[in-house]
């Protein structure tokens, strides 16, 4: 679960990070009374959205007045903001964060992340604060510095001190910058962060460290015991296809492929996107229905699915384990029947009763065509849809 940077702060606040004075607002008064709540000369004008890169997109604006955080916040909200993790659809501004300015000698950034590979906690802290850090590992991967935390001592006192050594942090502020290393870490331990991004960490004119970028993501298996975190869940930043689709108990995901795909199981889902890609055709979305898919399951799955105006065949590939091909024929029947399918169907069963399950879609009447593997039902699939 992504939260917004203003959320993020508070956590941040929470955990003795400094972070710039700021207020989240909902509307253009809002914005001009926080900054007068705010005082002092310069402010900051930010679009709360869950992507980054809305400096350069337009989305954070210095206003040196109060007339300026006016105009600059009635610019920016319902502002449709473009940037390169929004996609070319981008995000509507709908919350701003109005913020004390800041006083910046230089741009820094620090990371952390789980690293699979090394089942740590990895700290990354850079130099090249204020760009993309994916730019900066890509081109100058020297420039980013590394620290795997074990797990039992946490991020260590000399850790600390020595990124900050490496990223030029001036001496006098090394320790503070090495304490606020390790709250940070606190934070995202205790959280049961999956990432804590502060890009850019400032220092100041006076060597002050502070977040003035906080972007963090929650490990949504361990939602449950974060009841404070899924109070900051913020919907409108969300797939409205995903929401639906959780509603019903189904994992679903949105791709830009023309495939639609109905599976149960993440194994075979990811088995099918896979196999539909070897057959020159791209998956729509990944569905995972589970275990014991419903009538109701499949055709709320099929209404999702329909949504797109990009779908041009579906592609039900079911193994029935628990899950008798029967049901599961019934099922797809019925809600094809329901939601008048205008694609092209293609159905792979195997399983318990499989036979039983052919049959039902046979006399259905209804137009599927059938697959008896899944190398068949892939390669049918992506000839109906034009592949
Ligand atoms: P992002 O583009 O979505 O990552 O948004 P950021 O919060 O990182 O802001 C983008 C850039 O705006 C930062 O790298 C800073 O250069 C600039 N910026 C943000 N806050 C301030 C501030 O208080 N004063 C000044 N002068 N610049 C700021
Ligand atoms: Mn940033």
């Amino acid at each position: 679960m992504k939260i917004h940077e203003y959320q993020g702060k508070q956590i941040l606040r929470e955990y003795d990070v400094a972070v710039p004075r700021g207020v989240a607002c909902f509307s253009v008064d809002d914005a001009v009374s926080a900054a007068q709540d705010l005082g002092g000369e310069v402010w900051v004008v930010k679009a709360q959205i869950h992507a980054g890169g809305r400096g350069k997109g337009g989305g954070v604006k210095v206003a040196k007045s109060i007339d300026e955080v006016k105009s600059y916040a009635d610019e920016i909200l319902g502002m449709t903001l473009i940037t390169h993790q929004t996609g070319p659809q981008g995000q509507v501004v709908k919350r701003l964060l109005v913020e004390e300015g800041a006083d910046i000698k230089d741009e820094l950034y620090i990371g952390l992340v789980v690293d699979r590979s090394s089942q740590k906690v990895v700290f990354m802290a850079s130099s090249e604060g204020g760009t993309e850090i994916e730019k900066v590992a890509e081109e100058t991967p020297e420039k980013i510095h590394k620290e795997l935390i074990d797990p039992e001592a946490g991020l260590t006192n000399e850790q600390a001190r020595s990124l900050a050594a490496d990223i030029g942090i001036p001496v006098s502020a090394i320790e503070e910058a090495a304490e606020l290393f390790k709250k940070l870490y606190q934070a995202f331990w205790d959280k049961d962060a999956s990432l804590a991004e502060i890009n850019p960490l400032i220092v100041t004119n006076d060597d002050r460290i502070i977040a003035l970028d906080a972007k963090i993501n929650f490990d949504d298996n361990a939602l449950y015991r974060h009841p404070e975190l899924l109070e900051m869940r913020d919907l409108d930043e969300e797939d409205p296809d995903e929401i639906e689709a959780a509603k019903f108990g189904l994992s679903y995901i949105s791709l830009d492929g023309n495939i639609g795909c109905l599976v149960n199981g993440a194994g075979l889902a990811m088995a099918t996107m896979d196999i539909i890609k070897l057959y020159g055709a791209e998956p729509a979305n990944f569905l995972d229905v589970g275990g014991g898919a419903t009538t109701e399951q499949v055709t709320e799955a099929f209404k999702i699915m329909l949504k797109s105006d990009k779908l041009k065949a579906i592609l039900v590939n079911i193994f029935g384990g628990i899950m008798r091909c029967d049901v599961v024929a019934e099922g797809l029947v019925n809600a094809a029947r329901e939601v008048n399918l205008k694609v092209p169907l293609v159905v792979r069963l195997e399983g318990t009763n499989v036979e039983k399950g052919r049959e039902i879609i046979e006399q259905s009447g209804i137009e599927i065509i059938t697959a008896t593997n899944m190398a068949d039902a892939a390669e049918k699939v992506s000839a109906v849809a034009g592949n």
